[in-house]
């Protein structure tokens, strides 16, 4: 039986709490924007078994699968959705600030960590092993000064 598109934005609702709480708990980075990007932190699938949307193998089951991921990836791309930075991260695979002064000098304290190219807030994602913008919807510019280490 084909499930409404109610229960579909239901189930994807709920996802979306499960995701919140773990963002809050630090279990994931707020940076996340996508279905596929859940998968690089933890396994995502697990968010389709506890909502309880259907999985039998069958062409239904996997269409409503598919959907359910789209309205999860539509409401993690939401403008408004705030993004981890410096001061708000609350992942500890994230690191936000950096020693290393803009001429290359090691500095005593941290700061916050900018984009050598562009400026804009970014930090170093441990599970990922990459430095990324802050802003996931900034498009990936820069060659941050660490990197070249
Ligand atoms: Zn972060």
């Amino acid at each position: 039986m084909p499930a409404t598109d109610s229960r579909i934005a239901d189930w994807a609702r709920q996802i979306l709490t499960a995701v919140d709480d773990s963002v809050a708990e630090g279990a994931l980075p707020a940076t996340v924007r996508s279905f596929t990007e859940l998968h690089d932190h933890c396994d995502a699938n697990d968010f389709l078994i506890d909502v309880g949307v259907p999985h039998d193998g069958t062409d239904a089951t996997i269409e409503h699968i598919v959907a359910v991921q789209d309205a999860v990836t539509a409401a993690l791309q939401a403008p408004d959705r705030p993004w981890c930075t410096y001061g708000t991260c609350r992942y500890p695979g994230h690191n936000h600030t950096t020693t290393q002064a803009d001429d290359g000098r090691d500095l005593d304290t941290p700061v916050p960590m900018r984009c050598t190219h562009c400026g804009q807030p970014a930090h170093y994602d441990d599970k990922l092993g990459d430095y990324r913008h802050d802003n996931p919807a900034a498009p990936d510019c820069f060659l941050i000064r660490a990197a070249e280490r």
